[in-house]
């Protein structure tokens, strides 16, 4: 049976776009991300990306992301021992900041457009690169593993269509680094599993790759599907599909982990990943923040439970 690897995005990439969540406090948003984050682990997740060490006063959802990486620590020293909890850090103070809260996993991110990246970050692609080069060499010496976000693979919302080829050199520029892995992502969710065919054949069979699909136009799960046919082992996704696509208004961003463990798993694809513990974990959140998450399986178990 083959193993395939998901990386779990939900707490950081999901929660991050969840604009009703701006009304807690910073205490008790931690409290949700904590057990958030711990349900999704002891689901079988070794991988969970729990907060990015960004600006509060730009992105309040990740506000204390210090926070939750001690609360996991302290409270779960078994889960954090053997899980990969992920960061996202934008720049050299984002790594200090990681460093300081003890983490021990972190991910950067770039992009193949220069207007989606201006708009991100302020800055090119190129001079991102520049910026990300010493963080990472950094993190490295300090024995972080680091995890590298390539966005807009498959078009921009700015400048529309993106040459392959960029999608190329700028994963090698990555590796190249010293990022242990690069996630290629459909930001606006507008590939097929024939521009997702396009992209891979270009890129050596031999490079640590992982996929990130957005579901906004509903083929997320396919062009999953269609990447593993072609090799691809490692898949992002988020739990209950948690995440609107900020550039598309009321559409989906994230593929959801449960409709991707329902399918995998019914390919008898192993994950070693708990689909009713994801579940459950996702149905513990959407009580505490009163939302209703779109992930298809999730809603149809809710049916089955009577929830
Ligand atoms: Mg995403």
């Amino acid at each position: 049976m083959k193993r395939l690897r998901v990386v779990e995005v939900g707490p950081r990439d999901g929660l991050q776009n969840e604009p009703r969540i701006k009304a807690l406090s910073e205490e008790a948003l931690c409290d949700v991300r904590v057990k958030l984050v711990t349900g999704l682990a002891e689901s079988g997740l070794a991988d969970v990306e729990v907060g990015a060490f960004v600006r509060a006063d730009r992105i309040p959802q990740m506000a204390r992301t210090d926070l939750v990486i001690k609360k996991i620590r302290e409270s779960r020293p078994e889960l954090w021992a053997k899980h990969r909890f992920w960061a996202l850090v934008p720049n050299q103070k984002g790594l200090e900041l990681a460093l300081q809260a003890g983490a021990k996993h972190i991910s950067v991110f770039t992009a193949t457009s220069d207007a989606f990246n201006e708009k991100n970050v302020q800055m090119s692609v190129d001079e991102s690169l520049a910026v990300l080069k010493p963080v990472v060499t950094e993190a490295k010496s300090a024995g972080l593993a680091v995890r590298g976000y390539v966005s807009t693979v498959w078009g921009c919302p700015y400048s529309g269509t993106v040459s392959p080829q960029r999608a190329k050199q700028v994963t090698e520029e990555l590796l190249a680094m010293g990022v242990e892995e690069v996630s290629l992502g459909d930001t606006i969710g507008v590939a097929t599993p024939k521009q997702v065919d396009t992209v891979l054949a270009l890129l050596p069979k031999t490079w640590p790759l992982a996929v990130h699909f957005h579901d906004t136009r509903g083929t997320a799960i396919a062009n999953c599907l269609h990447a593993i046919e072609q090799g691809i082992v490692t898949v992002d996704s988020s739990s209950g599909g948690l995440g609107g696509c900020p550039y598309a208004k009321g559409a989906s961003g994230n593929l959801a982990t449960e409709d991707l463990l329902f399918m995998l798993h019914g390919m008898g694809y192993e994950t070693g990943v708990s689909l009713e513990k994801v579940c459950e974990a996702s149905r513990e959140l959407e009580k505490s923040l009163a939302l209703h998450l779109p992930s298809r399986y999730f809603k149809a178990w809710k049916g089955v439970h009577g929830f």
